[in-house]
């Protein structure tokens, strides 16, 4: 697999899991079955934590948590650096 730097991108699979826009990123995921297999994840996590009362829009502690729960599931990360 071609090393890129996967690390790079949880960034863009944090803005995509949460619904932004993200060219760069959906033009990497055709290439990199890690980093969809880590959207897919995401985005379950992002349903999850948006149907708890956390009060609607996407919140810093939202973006916390997707970040603590990508260093939780880093491994797959570190499958594509
Ligand atoms: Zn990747």
């Amino acid at each position: 697999m071609k090393k890129h730097g996967c690390r790079t991108w949880l960034g863009l699979l944090c803005d995509e899991a949460d619904g932004k826009k993200t060219p760069r990123l959906r033009a990497h995921l055709p290439d990199c079955p890690p980093c969809r297999a880590m959207l897919a994840s995401l985005k379950r996590t992002v349903a999850v934590l948006k149907s708890a009362p956390l009060g609607g829009k996407p919140t810093s502690s939202l973006k916390n948590a997707l970040r603590r729960r990508l260093r939780r599931s880093s491994r797959l990360a570190v499958a594509c650096l």
